[in-house]
């Protein structure tokens, strides 16, 4: 029987990725556990789509949609990864990844192959907070990513989603020193909290929010709803 890789796909946006009609494969599964993570049926799920229907599906797309985004759940721990990029580019698509960053040595692997377009990098809390948010200890994987990125990636967002009970403005002032003396020169995302009834945890719906005029804006900076 093949091995079922996709959570899910959505067919059609525009929204994923600035000025690029995509479609969005769901891989499953996560090695973190974000509080506020809303695809817990992505992360804890069940795979329904092999990589055999995933490439039928953007075979009869060519022509009407122009990217694709890697997404999940974190979709580095899917190991063939870039032998799936591979064949989704010979279709004549872009890529787009959606990564926590944990998987340096697989993200190096893509970017030296010309496998990924654009990558989206959560920088999910500094180091002394990591392991709390994520439930994760990785943070120097994420680290080796993160420098690597910033160094050989044009197409590189940066981003950090933010509940106000577990990251404050020191929090995301101490992201911006860091990527500022890693030298990035991008825009930083900052997203607020959306609430649903699916997060991993159960978080106040209505936190207090970012207090913007104690943001350091050493760094082009975005907030996001
Ligand atoms: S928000 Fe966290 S738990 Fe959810 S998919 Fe992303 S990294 Fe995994």
């Amino acid at each position: 029987m093949l091995e079922k890789i996709v959570y899910d796909i959505t067919k059609f946006t525009a929204l994923d990725w600035e000025d690029h009609l995509s479609a969005v494969l769901w891989l499953k599964g996560c090695n973190m556990r974000c509080p506020y993570c809303h695809n817990a049926d992505v992360v804890f799920g069940e795979a329904h789509i092999s990589k055999k229907e995933v490439l039928s599906f953007l075979q009869n797309r060519i022509g009407r949609l122009e990217a694709v985004i890697l997404s999940g759940g974190e979709c580095t721990l899917y190991k063939n990864l870039p032998t799936l990029a591979e064949e989704i580019k010979k279709l004549g698509y872009k890529i787009k990844i959606d990564t926590n960053g944990t998987n340096p040595a697989m993200l190096k692997e893509m970017v030296k192959k010309n496998l990924v377009d654009f990558i989206s990098l959560d920088y999910k809390a500094p180091r002394i907070k990591y392991t709390k948010i994520t439930k994760n200890n990785n943070f120097d994987k994420f680290e080796e990513s993160l420098d690597f990125l910033i160094k050989s990636m044009s197409g590189l967002e940066i981003r950090t989603t933010v509940h106000t009970d577990l990251m404050d403005e020191n929090d995301i002032n101490h992201i911006i020193e860091d990527l500022c003396d890693k030298g990035f020169s991008g825009t930083y995302y900052i997203q607020n909290y959306i609430h649903t009834d699916k997060t991993i945890e159960k978080l106040p719906e209505f936190p207090r929010e970012i207090n913007k005029s104690l943001i350091n804006h050493k760094i082009p900076i975005k907030f996001r709803n």
